[in-house]
């Protein structure tokens, strides 16, 4: 199936190409579509439904549109940075940091909670799939893990450094490929949207 992705972000790309390996990944910018969407909502679903359902109000009629919205959920942060994980540090800041910026942040804001226990935090990934205006489906999934005491490996993007999986025992930044698919926010989401996808071809 020919699917538009609505994101203008590579490493998200990157995933998806590998998680959804027998479809075809297009990027507006493929199309020269123009996208951009603000993702003021209050949860991830809400904010992947409004950039899907934006992108697929100009996209071609033999497309589906998914869009994705992630973030990381720090429990001693209130569930924090949450919606806002992309802008996390900005108030303090002024400015959007740089993922290696906003990781030494984040491990500074956490550096008085000593006990792994004290430091819990789940990755978010939600996805949302519009086949055409009638036809609109959201997944939200998670990983369990914890804030690292410090950054640890060089896969992945943004915050893998510094999210320890607990059920894999390292860091998301030291998985291979495979093994952040099968663990990740994003691979458990993307094994619901594959089942999904057989069933509505
Ligand atoms: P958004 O979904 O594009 O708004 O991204 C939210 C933020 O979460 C960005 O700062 C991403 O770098 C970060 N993020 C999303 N998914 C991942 C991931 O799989 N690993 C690390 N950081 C991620």
């Amino acid at each position: 199936m020919n699917i538009l992705l609505a994101s203008n972000n590579s490493h998200k790309r990157e995933e998806f190409s590998r998680l959804l390996k027998a479809h075809t990944l297009i990027l507006p910018k493929e199309l020269g579509l123009d996208f951009d969407f603000e993702e003021d909502k209050a949860t991830f679903t809400e904010n992947a439904l409004g950039k899907a359902m934006a992108l697929a109000a100009n996209a071609p009629k033999n497309m589906v549109v998914l869009a994705d919205d992630s973030g990381l959920c720090v429990d001693a942060l209130g569930g924090g940075p949450g919606v806002r994980t992309a802008r996390y540090g900005m108030e303090t800041f002024g400015r959007l940091l740089e993922s290696g910026e906003r990781n030494l942040f984040l491990l500074e804001n956490m550096a008085h909670l000593k006990e792994p226990s004290e430091r819990s935090a789940q990755f978010v990934c939600a996805l949302a799939l519009v086949a055409d205006k009638h036809r609109v489906f959201t997944f939200c999934e998670s990983v369990h893990g914890r804030i690292a005491f410090a950054a640890y490996g060089k896969g992945g993007f943004g915050y893998d450094p510094v999210f320890f999986v607990t059920e894999a025992g390292k860091t998301m930044a030291e998985l291979t490929d495979e093994e952040k698919d099968h663990y990740s926010h994003r691979g458990r989401a993307a094994r619901h949207l594959i089942t999904l996808l057989g069933e509505i071809a």
